[in-house]
């Protein structure tokens, strides 16, 4: 009897729907809002085709001073799971979730991750009169630019994933295990690039100080006029200051940064006569069509254009 036998398919999609919402159909994905470009991509990486990624601040995006949309506040009240950095870098995120009103539990990327100090040798913007008003933490929030910082990323994700999604956790275990093995590929790669560059050329300038965990994980020196945030701008004295060390420390080139004005480094480049090296992609990837679309490719290109500049001497 074909209606009866519909009759119970019907019953039985009805208590599967019920148990597992977003698991019930091939087509209907888990609703997910990631804050920026790099963690959208490790969401994807994660979720495959069981996530649907909603993406804040999008590629070439500055998540430091990002104006949420209403679009953004509906697809939170929507999300089933919200990934974000923390680490104070989307200072706007509390209040959008509040006025959101979403229900959906954060997960934070950076969770378990020791951070590092904003390096705030940096002049103080001439702000001292205003005490404590950015007193937002000294933590310096981009902690994906080492591989080994994403590894935790990624897990956390996977862990937040099968939590919102038990059905799909033998699915993102499969995934993320995947992909970690690509991020041990990539780390081998960055570190047998930084090796092939001599020692007293690791070196170089960028527009803000969004290197620190490359720093420090790899041994490439990253010195910048402006803070670990882009909100402030670089103090005169500051970029006086870098173009004097340029000279003095014979830094070889200074890089653009897509989420970043490159009028100061272009400056800083013509007054200390340092080569201006490529773009770096510091805080969001590009589209996909550009030469930084995920994260990996992101770490290969900046790897790529870094050495190309710091490799070779004078010609
Ligand atoms: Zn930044």
């Amino acid at each position: 009897m074909p209606n009866r036998r519909a009759l119970v398919a019907g019953l039985a999609a009805g208590l599967a729907l019920a148990a597992a919402p977003f698991a019930a159909f091939a087509q209907e994905k888990l609703p997910v809002v990631a804050s920026f470009s790099v963690l959208a991509d490790f969401v994807k990486q994660v979720g495959g085709d069981r996530v649907g990624v909603t993406t804040l601040v999008g590629p070439d995006g500055d998540a430091h001073v990002y104006s949420p949309t209403p679009a953004d506040a509906k697809a939170l009240a929507a999300a089933k799971l919200v990934v974000v950095n923390g680490l104070h870098f989307e200072g706007w995120l509390p209040r959008l979730v509040k006025s959101s009103g979403t229900k959906a539990p954060l997960a934070e990327a950076t969770k378990g991750i020791t951070p590092l100090e904003a390096d705030d040798d940096h002049e103080d913007h001439g702000k001292a009169g205003h005490g404590h008003a950015h007193a937002h933490g000294h933590d310096d929030p981009h902690a994906w630019q080492s591989i080994a910082n994403a590894k935790v990323y990624v897990a956390n994700i996977r862990d937040a994933l099968s939590a919102a999604d038990p059905a799909g956790k033998a699915a993102y275990e499969a995934n993320a295990a995947a992909y970690l093995a690509q991020l041990d590929a990539l780390e081998g790669e960055v570190k047998a690039a930084v090796a092939r560059i001599p020692a007293e050329r690791r070196k170089a300038i960028t527009t803000h100080d969004a290197f620190g965990y490359f720093v420090k994980a790899y041994g490439i020196d990253f010195i910048a006029p402006q803070g670990v945030s882009t909100e402030a701008e670089a103090s005169a004295k500051d970029v006086a200051r870098i173009i004097r060390q340029v000279k003095t420390q014979k830094i070889p080139a200074v890089f653009l940064e897509n989420v970043t004005n490159p009028r100061l480094v272009e400056q800083i480049a013509r007054e200390s006569g340092a080569k201006v090296g490529g773009k770096l992609y510091s805080d969001a990837l590009s589209d996909t069509g550009g030469p930084a679309g995920t994260y990996i490719r992101m770490m290969k290109h900046n790897i790529s254009e870094i050495e190309k500049a710091l490799a070779a001497g004078p010609a």
